[in-house]
């Protein structure tokens, strides 16, 4: 019997079976990344604001990871995290500002020199070009929603249309026809909505007109209990949104076409109009930014969902879903108005949290949920181990394949380490590292501030009260600054270490 027609037999049974015959299959990793897609705007994680019913379909006929969580989280240090499987102080991309040094071994090379066929499409974000890939074709830098320019191996040209139809039908293309069919594949997809400032689909830009969303119960929170590191960043949506480009009230982007521009203006000039006279002030005002921001944010998300769901088809369409391993992540995760923010970067769990669902059929048992802590640093790891070659010892992350195979792991980790660096800059959301165990999480803020939180998240979920220094948790304190130091030393990182790049970083 051959090996597909025993797995399609053997059914939830071949489950059973052990590692080296998942090897043999070598299977093609379609690996879909949207950027600060948070799971709060997942249907599968409880979203409560839109639906998402393709990527809802890879958590229904697979597996969701309710624990996943981001390092270092904004979006150059993620990605560069997750192409080589260690921290951002040894891949040397701490922030946006650094350019990836694209000589390090990553996941996608030793795939490569494994046999796979690699391809990177969509946004790269890491200023060197991209490495380790039999094709590419990238968006400059942030990249643009509507008639991007592309990089394809080097050379620039622009593309009509809206960026995430076009990598999709790019996508399409590599699964139909544009790969070598006797090896396996590796394709990134990477998505640049809902990146900021949030610009739809011209068929989405109405889609949420009608939509009430409900407030997060934080979108006023006054930080009372936290350290100033909270109150000082510029991440609000009240003070810090911009009413031109991020609320759409400025004229429409010069890219756009005439009929994008037409379609922009039916759009967005009866809600300029509105706003122009309805003179909102103080609360009101809020309450509008807030909506107008889901509106567009969920607009872009739409596209996304969309895009999903058309390679899922491709993929049954082609035959080829039954031999590929399909992964939906994010970045990182993303603030939708709680504790009154848009953006990332804080250890908060709505910037910390990574959407994951992966689908393998007849590996993963259909409808699984996993709430083990598993990372972006061991994407790369398991990615190889499910290609069946090990990890190299420089890489720190670890191999979550069984758990996608719905084994329990004995002494699988239990604690994460966070560790955030880009200040002073945009968003002004000071430096800290941290822990998180199941039930707690640790944080450190360092540099122009000498400060700690703690935070209980089973009493506390939407971390509303910092207990560091609260004698009723004395002895979870001193546990958790035990862990932190621990990790530090496992992961080869310090807050000496942590002072040298502050110095380097800002010459103090
Ligand atoms: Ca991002």
């Amino acid at each position: 019997m051959r090996r597909r027609e025993f797995v399609k037999t053997a059914g939830l049974a071949s489950l059973a079976l052990p590692f080296a015959s998942l090897a043999d299959r070598r299977p093609n990793i379609l690996f879909i990344m949207a950027d600060d897609h948070a799971s709060q705007a997942v249907g599968c994680y409880g979203g409560r604001v839109n639906r998402t019913p393709a990527i809802d379909r890879i958590a229904r006929e697979g597996i969701r990871f309710d624990s996943c969580f981001c390092t270092n989280g904004i979006c150059a240090p993620s990605r560069a995290v997750i192409l080589t499987g260690k921290h951002s102080h040894l891949n040397g991309v701490r922030d946006n500002a650094v350019a990836f040094d694209g000589s390090q071994t990553t996941f996608p090379k030793l795939l490569r020199s494994a046999g796979y066929e690699t391809a990177l499409l969509g946004k790269w974000h890491l200023k060197s070009d991209a490495t380790g890939f039999d094709h590419w074709t990238i968006l400059p830098g942030q990249g643009e929603y509507y008639n991007p320019d592309l990089i394809e191996m080097g050379r620039t040209s622009r593309r009509p249309g809206y960026v995430t139809d076009i990598l999709t039908d790019l996508a399409a293309d590599f699964l139909r026809s544009g790969r070598d069919a006797s090896k396996p594949f590796l394709l990134m997809l990477h998505h640049k909505a809902p990146h900021r400032n949030w610009q739809p689909a011209e068929r989405h830009l109405a889609l949420f007109d009608n939509a009430i969303f409900p407030e997060p119960s934080t979108l006023r929170d006054d930080y009372a209990t936290r350290s100033q590191a909270a109150a000082e960043q510029e991440m609000t949506i009240r003070d810090d949104m911009t009413l031109e480009s991020d609320l759409k009230l400025g004229p429409p982007p010069e890219r756009l076409d005439a009929a994008q521009r037409a379609a922009w203006e039916r759009a967005y000039g009866p809600k300029r109009e509105a706003f122009r006279k309805a003179g909102l002030s103080g609360d009101d005002l809020l309450r509008w930014k807030y909506r107008r921001y889901l509106q567009d944010y969920l607009g872009c998300v739409a596209a996304v969902d969309e895009s999903v769901g058309r390679l899922l088809d491709v993929l049954d369409e082609t035959g080829l879903a039954e031999d590929t391993l399909v992964v939906y992540t994010s970045d990182q995760g993303f603030f939708l108005g709680e504790h009154g923010w848009f953006d990332k970067r804080f250890m908060y769990e709505e910037s910390l949290r990574m959407p994951l669902v992966m689908r393998f059929p007849g590996r993963v048992r259909p409808g699984s949920v996993n709430t083990d802590i598993v990372s972006n640093l061991d994407f790369a790891p398991t990615f190889l181990d499910a290609a069946g070659r090990g990890k190299p010892a420089p890489m720190q992350g670890r191999s979550f394949l069984p758990l996608l195979l719905g084994r329990t792991v004995a002494g699988w980790p239990e604690s994460f380490y966070y560790h955030y660096y880009e200040y002073p800059a945009v968003h002004m959301a000071k430096r800290h590292f941290g822990v998180r165990t199941k039930r707690y999480k640790l944080i450190r803020f360092y540099h122009d501030i000498d400060a700690w939180e703690l935070y209980d998240l089973e009493a506390d979920p939407l971390e509303t009260r910092n207990v560091y220094g609260d004698p009723a948790y004395v002895d979870v304190q001193c546990d958790l600054e035990a862990e932190l130091r621990r990790l530090q030393a496992f992961y080869r990182d310090s807050e000496e270490l942590a002072r040298r790049f502050v110095r380097a970083d800002t010459g103090k």
